[in-house]
């Protein structure tokens, strides 16, 4: 509310909304605080303190910012305060002795954000050299290439250095956002250009894939990479309009409009351009109006025309950012490499005539005597850049993600037959950049010959040439929910050949009922489980019926002789409430009416095992298990399989190209 009010107010010079913030804040300056009867708590979700310091800064009134600092303050002070929210709130230890950043991603970065705020309003050393530790930590050991932090399984936050799996990455939107903020901040702080370098790959990567381009569907975590199994964004696979925790789709609402406000910036006779933007500005340099005006394609183009209009010629220096991809550098840090990590040659050139800018923290600068009408011209190669991750980094050992300009790729199974699991990048694949207005609104996209892994007829596998087509990260997902990954594999043993078509597997899979986060396809999805309460690979459930009779069905392709199944219960005793079926039995689909298979054996209901059953072979196009669930418990299946009754159980691999 307050962040709405200033920028209202801002925006409009209307103070209704303002006032409103300003009653609001005053109440919580009068409640919380270090004197007698003022409480010492802090928020169990941080944020109000940037919050707070907007209002100060639009006011002028201290006491907002004494309230933040006070807040900043009291967090993970144990002295003050009888109960701590923990390291999950970042609330284990006072800021000014943290150097991790830990806990709940969202949390962390709005509290980051706040003690920038603070450090730089107080300028007092503790407060910057704890700020400086923390983003440093996150820079060297924890920050996605996409620009944003967070995982599945960590309290959708830090999980610790280096564990940056893709699959389970979390990466809030609202993460991202908040981080963004943080990132403005430091660069406040410091006036470096590493700090907008950051806050650029967060606004083109971990942050626009977060919002559709139809600008009404949202996803709330943004994994690296999708399987089509897991459903990452909050049971989905696809973004969506609302969740019930909506925090990221308002989010986007702040964080877009407030986007101009982080492409310029001013300090006595300094003015800095971070982000590159088509677009005219207008802002204050030494009590003087000076106006800027861009012509750019960016972040497609590199060549950025800037027209710098000063009310009347006055000298003051220009620093135009150039950007750590151009620079050879991804981050700060060697958390990712460039290969090869070469600059590439950046040019500025005054009124036509080139420039030998010299480069200050990260800023070309050029301090000359500025007339209105004066032209700029910056041009930045965007060569396609492979991109190599530490060693620590598991998931991405012996993978390679590719950039250009700002824009992290990926691959999606939309440009490749529905699946880029097989897919693998040599060494020497070349990649070349091509637009196209026709895909995704218009887009970028890198092109070449990568490699696929196949199974050849007996099951052994094989590689061939397989056309590529990287799409910009933030766009993919608009072509209805597929495979997706940013990491690929450099060698053909860590991409994974589709296995062999089996009876299961072309067949379709229903169910009398499947709990919402769970996947029907997980009974034919050839992926064995190593125990029936293995959590690790996707299963299909009943939950939350329980007791009752339930089924599930397979649909043949075509009919087919079949004469063995063999099923794999879901059974999660001591930690949740499925268990193995009471009895179970096979029916097959005789014209309109199921009929039970004459079984030659028990159907078996043992934990850790495929349960087979033989029967008198039948020809059918449907078969149903059908289960009666322990009373007072649901149950599950993690795989399903048919046999054949015909000497050969596989179907012809070569219906498969
Ligand atoms: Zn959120």
């Amino acid at each position: 509310m307050y962040e709405a009010a200033v920028a209202h107010f801002q925006a409009t010079g209307k103070r209704n909304l303002l006032d409103v913030a300003i009653k609001n804040a005053d109440l919580i300056a009068r409640t919380f605080g270090p004197n007698p009867g003022q409480l010492t708590d802090v928020p169990g979700h941080q944020e109000i303190e940037i919050g707070l310091v907007r209002l100060y800064r639009v006011t002028g009134d201290k006491r907002y910012l004494d309230v933040a600092r006070f807040f900043v303050e009291m967090r993970g002070c144990q002295e003050k305060r009888t109960k701590l929210y923990g390291q999950y709130a970042q609330d284990h230890a006072p800021v000014v002795s943290q150097s991790e950043a830990v806990g709940h991603a969202v949390r962390g970065g709005y509290f980051y954000a706040g003690v920038a705020d603070v450090a730089a309003l107080t300028g007092e050393r503790a407060f910057i050299d704890a700020i400086d530790r923390i983003w440093q930590d996150v820079i060297d050991k924890k920050l996605y290439l996409i620009g944003s932090v967070g995982q599945h399984g960590a309290g959708e936050g830090y999980a610790g250095a280096y564990k940056l799996g893709n699959l389970n990455a979390y990466n809030e939107t609202c993460a991202a956002i908040a981080l963004a903020l943080w990132n403005h901040r430091m660069f406040l702080l410091h006036g470096h250009a590493k700090y907008a370098d950051v806050l650029e790959r967060i606004i083109y990567n971990g942050f626009l894939a977060g919002v559709s381009m139809s600008g009404d569907r949202f996803f709330y975590p943004n994994p690296l990479e999708c399987d089509m199994r897991f459903k990452f964004n909050h049971g989905d696979l696809e973004r969506s309009p609302w969740f019930s925790c909506s925090c990221c789709p308002s989010n986007v609402v702040r964080f877009l409009p407030s986007i101009p406000g982080y492409v310029y910036a001013t300090r006595d006779d300094d003015l800095f351009v971070n982000l590159f933007l088509a677009g005219r500005a207008t802002m204050e340099l030494g009590g003087e109006t000076v106006e800027l005006v861009q012509d750019t394609r960016y972040p497609w183009d590199g060549k950025i025309r800037i027209t710098i209009s000063p009310k009347n010629a006055r000298r003051f220096s220009l620093r135009v950012r150039i950007p750590a991809w151009v620079r050879g550098d991804v981050l700060p840090s060697d958390l990712y490499r460039y290969e090869p990590a070469a600059a590439a040659q950046w040019s500025l050139a005054v009124n036509s005539e080139q420039v030998d800018a010299a480069l200050i923290d990260g800023f070309a600068v050029v301090d000359r005597e500025w007339k209105p009408g004066d032209i700029v011209v910056l041009d930045l190669p965007m060569p396609v850049r492979r991109v190599r991750s530490h060693e620590q980094i598991e998931g991405n050992r012996g993978r390679v993600a590719f950039e250009r300009g700002p824009l992290v790729y990926c691959v999606e199974g939309a440009d490749h037959d529905g699946t880029v699991r097989e897919m693998w990048v040599p060494d020497d694949t070349k990649l070349v950049a091509r637009h196209t207005e026709d895909l995704l609104g218009g887009v970028t996209v890198l092109e070449g010959k990568a490699s696929a892994v196949y199974r050849t007829g007996d099951g052994t596998v094989a590689s061939r040439s397989k056309a590529i087509t990287m799409i910009p990260y933030y766009a993919w997902c608009h072509r209805g929910a597929n495979e997706m990954a940013v990491w690929l594999p450099c060698s053909s043993e860590r991409a994974v050949a589709p296995p062999l078509p089996t009876i299961a597997g072309t067949s379709r899979a229903t169910a009398s009922h499947c709990w919402r986060a769970d996947n029907i396809a997980a009974l034919n999805d050839q992926i064995e489980p190593a125990r029936s309460d293995d959590h690790e690979v996707p299963r299909f459930t009943w939950w939350d019926h329980r007791g009752t009779v339930e089924w599930v069905q397979y649909e043949f392709a075509k009919p087919t002789a079949v004469s063995t199944v063999s099923v794999y219960w879901f059974d999660d005793a001591g930690r949740g409430g499925c268990r193995v079926p009471a009895s179970w039995r096979l029916l097959y689909r005789d014209g309109n009416s199921w009929t039970p298979v004459q079984a030659t054996g028990e159907c078996g209901t043992g934990r850790d095992c495929f349960n087979s059953v033989s029967f008198q072979p039948v020809t059918t196009d449907a078969l149903r298990v059908e289960v009666q669930l322990q009373p007072g418990f649901s149950g599950g299946i993690l795989e399903w399989r048919v046999d054949g009754a015909g000497p050969s159980s596989k179907v012809s691999s070569k219906n498969r190209t």
